[in-house]
C-alpha cells in the first residue's frame, strides 16, 4: 500500500483538470512529521500558476452552473461514494502526512464523506424566492453562483477543512481552486481531486495548487476569484482578509480559538475528565477546537487534575503507524513554539504536573496546573498537547474567564444539571456552544465559525452554505417595457 502511494498520479504535479507540472517546473518536498523522512515530492505552484488555473476555472463555470442543481447533485453524490471507496487510502494518508492517529484519520475520512453528501443534498435545494411587486411584473430573487472560488486550508484536518468548503462551492454552481497547506498537498487537496475525477466532474472545475503564502496571496489578488474561503491563523486570516478585500472578493475567514471547557461542581470528575482530555490532547491538540482552557471548580480540581495526569501518562505516544494515539506535531517549529510557551508559563509560577517533554516532534501529553491569566498557556493558542487548568471559586469567575481573549470559536460546559449548565453557556461569547460536551465537536449539518478573532463572522456548512457560497440576483419580466412619462 505505502509504495503504491508514493507513486500516486500527483508525484511532481498539481491538479488542473489533468495532472501537469508546475509551470516554473518546482516540486514541494514533502516531510512525514512522524520520521522526518521525505514522504513524496509534488509540484510547487506559483502565482503563474493561479492566474493560468483562475483563467481555466472561470471558463469552464458558467457550463457548470448552467447545468442546474439535479446534474450537479449527482456529480457530488458520486464523489461521496468515490471518497468512501478511497477510505482506506485517505486514513493512510492522514496518518502519515499529518501525523493523525488512526481513530483521528478514520473520522476524518468519515466527516469528509458526510460534507460531500450534505453538499449533494444542497444542490437539490430550491434557489429563490418570488417576491411581491406590482401587479404587472413579476419578479424573482434567484441564487447565482458567485464565479470561482479560492480555497486555503490548513494541516491540522486538511481533508475535512478542504473539503467543507470545496463541495458547496460547486454544489452552488461555482469553480474551485484549492490551495492546500504546502506540508499536507496529497490529503489536503489531491485525494478530493482524484475523488471528483472518478466521479466525472468536468475538467476545469477543480484546480489543486500546493503552495505558500505567496500562492494564497496571488489568490486574493486574482481578477477572476470572487470568493476567497480561507482556514487557519489569527495572523495569516488578517493578511488575507486586507488583501482579499482591497480586490473587492468575498471573503470568509475561519481562525483560531482559545476554548474554553467549564466544569462546574455538580459534574461527573469521572466524565469531566475523559472530556477535558478528549478535547485538549486530541490530534495532538492541533484543532481550532481544541480544549484551551480547561475551567474547574475549585471543589473538583485536584480529582480532575489527578485523572487528567493518569491519563496523560498512559496515553501511547510516538508514530501512529505503530498505534501511538498522540502523534507528532506537524513540524519542528512548533515543537519549539509549544515547549516555549510550557516553559515560559512555569516560570510565570504554572504547575508542571506531568509532561512538558518531547521525543522528536511526539510532546508528551502534558498537564499545566494553577495557570492564570496572563501566562501564555492561558492566553494563547498553543496548537500542542498541553492540557490547561485553572480553578475558578464562582460562577461569575467561570465566566469572566472563559471570555477572556479575543477568540470566541468554541465553548463546553459539563454538569449535572442541564438547566444551569444551560444558563451559564448562554453567558459565553463563542460561535459553538456544547452542554455536557467538550469543544471539539463538528457535523456537516451545523453553521461552522466564530466570534471576535476566530473569524469575520462568517459561517460555514449547513445552513449558512447557501449565503455564503452564491449571491442574490433580482430578475424581473413584464409583458411589455412600460410608458415612462419622460
Ligand atoms: P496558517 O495560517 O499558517 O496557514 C493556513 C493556510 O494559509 C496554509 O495553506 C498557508 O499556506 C496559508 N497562508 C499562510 N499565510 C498566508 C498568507 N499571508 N496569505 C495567504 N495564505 C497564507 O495556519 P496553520 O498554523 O498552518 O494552522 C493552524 C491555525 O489554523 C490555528 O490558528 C488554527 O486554530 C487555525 N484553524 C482554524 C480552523 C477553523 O475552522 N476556525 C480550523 C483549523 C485550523
Amino acid at each position: 500500500m505505502d509504495t503504491q502511494m508514493m507513486d500516486g498520479p500527483w508525484s511532481g504535479r498539481l491538479y488542473t483538470g489533468a495532472w501537469t507540472p508546475a509551470l516554473a517546473g518546482g516540486v514541494i518536498d514533502v516531510v512525514e512529521p512522524a520520521t522526518g523522512r521525505p514522504l513524496i515530492a509534488v509540484g510547487r505552484a506559483e502565482p503563474a500558476d493561479v492566474r493560468a488555473a483562475a483563467r481555466a476555472a472561470a471558463a469552464a463555470q458558467a457550463d457548470w452552473a448552467a447545468r442546474g442543481g439535479e446534474a450537479r447533485a449527482q456529480v457530488l453524490e458520486a464523489a461521496a461514494r468515490a471518497l468512501a471507496d478511497m477510505a482506506e487510502v485517505v486514513s493512510r494518508w492522514l496518518m502519515r502526512e499529518s501525523g493523525s492517529s488512526a481513530p483521528k484519520a478514520a473520522v476524518e475520512g468519515q466527516h469528509a464523506v458526510g460534507f460531500v453528501r450534505h453538499a449533494a443534498a444542497m444542490a437539490l435545494e430550491p434557489g429563490g424566492r418570488i417576491l411581491a411587486s406590482t401587479p404587472a411584473r413579476t419578479s424573482v430573487a434567484e441564487r447565482v453562483p458567485l464565479g470561482v472560488v479560492g480555497v486555503i486550508s490548513p494541516f491540522n484536518f486538511p481533508l475535512v477543512l478542504s473539503i467543507r468548503a470545496v463541495a458547496p462551492a460547486l454544489a452552488a454552481g461555482n469553480a474551485v481552486v484549492l490551495k492546500p497547506d504546502p506540508r499536507t498537498p496529497v490529503s489536503g487537496g489531491f485525494l478530493i481531486a482524484q475523488a471528483f475525477a472518478a466521479a466525472g466532474l468536468p475538467p476545469g472545475l477543480l484546480h489543486v495548487l500546493p503552495g505558500g503564502a505567496e500562492v494564497g496571496q496571488a489568490l486574493c489578488a486574482d481578477p477572476d476569484i470572487a470568493m476567497i474561503t480561507f482556514t487557519g491563523s489569527t495572523g495569516a486570516g488578517r493578511k488575507v482578509g486586507e488583501l482579499a478585500g482591497r480586490h473587492l472578493k468575498r471573503v470568509q475567514l475561519e481562525l483560531g480559538g482559545k476554548n474554553p471547557l467549564l466544569i462546574l461542581e455538580d459534574a461527573d470528575v469521572e466524565l469531566a475528565a475523559a472530556n477535558a482530555a478528549w478535547g485538549a490532547w486530541l490530534h495532538q491538540g492541533q484543532i481550532c477546537m481544541s480544549t484551551g482552557r480547561i475551567l474547574v471548580h475549585e471543589g473538583l480540581h485536584d480529582a480532575l487534575v489527578a485523572r487528567l495526569a493518569a491519563k496523560a501518562q498512559a496515553l501511547p505516544v510516538g508514530d501512529p503507524l505503530d498505534g501511538a494515539i498522540i502523534g507528532p506535531l506537524i513540524d519542528p517549529g512548533q515543537v519549539a513554539r509549544v515547549d516555549a510557551i510550557v516553559k515560559a508559563s512555569v516560570a510565570a509560577g504554572a504547575t508542571l504536573v506531568t509532561g512538558g517533554t518531547h521525543d522528536g516532534r511526539c510532546y508528551a501529553p502534558t498537564v499545566l496546573a494553577g495557570v492564570t491569566p496572563g501566562m501564555p498557556a492561558f492566553d494563547e493558542e498553543i496548537f500542542g498537547p498541553v492540557a490547561v487548568v485553572t480553578a475558578f471559586a464562582t460562577e461569575d469567575q467561570a465566566v469572566d474567564l472563559a471570555n477572556r481573549g479575543d477568540y470566541g470559536l468554541a465553548a463546553g460546559v459539563i454538569g449535572g444539571s442541564v438547566d444551569r449548565a444551560t444558563r451559564v453557556g448562554a453567558r459565553l461569547r463563542a460561535g459553538h456552544v456544547h452542554i455536557n460536551d467538550q469543544t471539539v465537536v463538528a457535523e456537516p449539518q451545523a453553521p461552522f465559525g466564530g466570534m471576535g478573532a476566530s473569524g469575520n463572522g462568517s459561517r460555514i456548512s449547513g445552513p449558512a452554505n447557501w449565503e455564503e457560497f452564491s449571491t442574490w440576483r433580482w430578475v424581473t419580466t413584464q409583458p411589455q417595457a412600460p410608458a415612462y412619462p419622460m
